[in-house]
């Protein structure tokens, strides 16, 4: 990084010092399992004059992934949305709007044809012609289709994008599906980046992978970056220690919940889910700022299908039900010492055997 791209930089970041922004490129290094030696790569990358365009689509969605994007500080989010990157369109985050907006968008899709990337949150309607999500006159469906085969890379935001999320839970009225099952069998690169909401340092993170290398991150066997979703919540998981020491808080607000013991008894589906949520944490305020550090269980949101649609195993497994189901029948025939010890293996089982399969499905995408 020379000194003029740094001096670029400085002025777009707000005055960073360049000690601060070196870090933060290790930072992000680190975070996608790249060497630290790579930093001034990625230093090098952001520095570039032109900034990748970005066109974001919006279709059936709450918000809540664009809103967690507001919610970054290194940098911050409006940093990277408008000095990293070149936020072409948003219909949230954009300032102009209605007929503005809209020509905007074509003229960038024109003019960075095959090198833009498009983000998409929410899932996309497609019973009765997609009539159940419009922007501009125009489908979702329809603009996705006409949009994605222009792109360098899509990249599906959060659960609704990725695997359908609550829009498309039964009966599914609008027909709703994935990004990838739209855009399937046309070649079109496509990163899952699923959560609700995901962190949006995985977004960041998967950007600049792209910007720096020119090509996307390895993925798993869901599409997923596997430096985000290589891991299990609970390898890393603060109250790991207590579930292997068998102490699990029973009831929200008992005498394990408040002591901060595993939240395995009250639903967790970190022994099952892929994510770096323990390790990056949220809203960077600090160490345990996610949901299992605050004290809710993990509902396995990253994951296919739990908790919103199918279930992950059967039988089905809601939120705040703790299967197996052996669980509760050795608590109730054994007593509470043997519970706890049968959980405990059970969940390391679990735990063992879902990393496994993960590990392996990350080979396989490796090789
Ligand atoms: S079951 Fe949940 S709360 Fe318990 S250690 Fe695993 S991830 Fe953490
Ligand atoms: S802790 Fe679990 S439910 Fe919560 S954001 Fe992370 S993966 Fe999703």
């Amino acid at each position: 990084m020379d000194e003029r791209g740094f001096e670029q930089v400085r002025s777009r970041l707000g005055g960073v010092s360049r000690r601060d922004f070196l870090k933060f490129c290790t930072v992000m290094a680190a975070s996608m399992g790249l060497p630290l030696e790579l930093a001034p790569k990625i230093a090098e990358a952001i520095t570039s004059p032109k900034r990748p365009p970005v066109i974001w689509l919006s279709a059936q969605e709450c918000t809540g992934c664009v809103e967690t994007l507001l919610r970054a500080n290194h940098p911050t989010l409006e940093t990277l949305i408008l000095d990293l990157i070149s936020l072409d369109y948003s219909e949230t985050l954009s300032v102009g709007a209605g007929h503005q907006a809209e020509e905007f968008r074509a003229k960038s899709i024109a003019e960075n044809q095959g090198n833009f990337i498009l983000v998409v949150d929410g899932s996309i309607p497609t019973k009765d012609g997609g009539v159940y999500c419009k922007v501009a006159g125009k489908t979702v469906l329809d603009i996705l289709n006409e949009t994605a085969p222009k792109a360098a890379a899509v990249i599906a935001m959060g659960s609704c994008a990725s695997w359908g999320g609550i829009p498309s839970a039964a009966p599914n009225p609008t027909g709703a599906k994935p990004v990838h099952e739209i855009l399937a069998g046309k070649n079109i690169a496509v990163v899952n980046i699923p959560g609700c909401p995901p962190n949006p340092y995985n977004l960041l993170s998967t950007v600049l992978y792209y910007v720096t290398f020119k090509k996307l991150p390895t993925l798993d066997d869901k599409m997923r970056p596997v430096f985000a979703y290589g891991r299990l919540i609970h390898e890393n998981c603060e109250r790991r220690p207590h579930f292997d020491a068998g102490r699990f808080a029973k009831e929200f607000g008992d005498e394990g919940h408040r002591q901060g013991y595993c939240l395995y008894m009250l639903g967790c589906k970190g022994p099952e889910t892929f994510n770096n949520c323990p390790t990056l944490g949220f809203g960077d305020i600090g160490p345990g700022t996610w949901p299992v550090g605050c004290g809710h269980p993990c509902f396995g949101c990253s994951e296919q299908g739990v908790g919103f649609t199918e279930p992950l195993h059967s039988p089905a497994r809601p939120i705040y039900v703790t299967p197996p189901t052996f669980f509760a029948k050795t608590e109730k025939d054994e007593g509470e010492g043997a519970t706890v010890l049968a959980a405990a293996v059970a969940g390391v089982a679990i735990g063992a055997g879902v990393a496994a399969l993960g590990m392996g499905a990350n080979k396989k995408n490796q090789d």
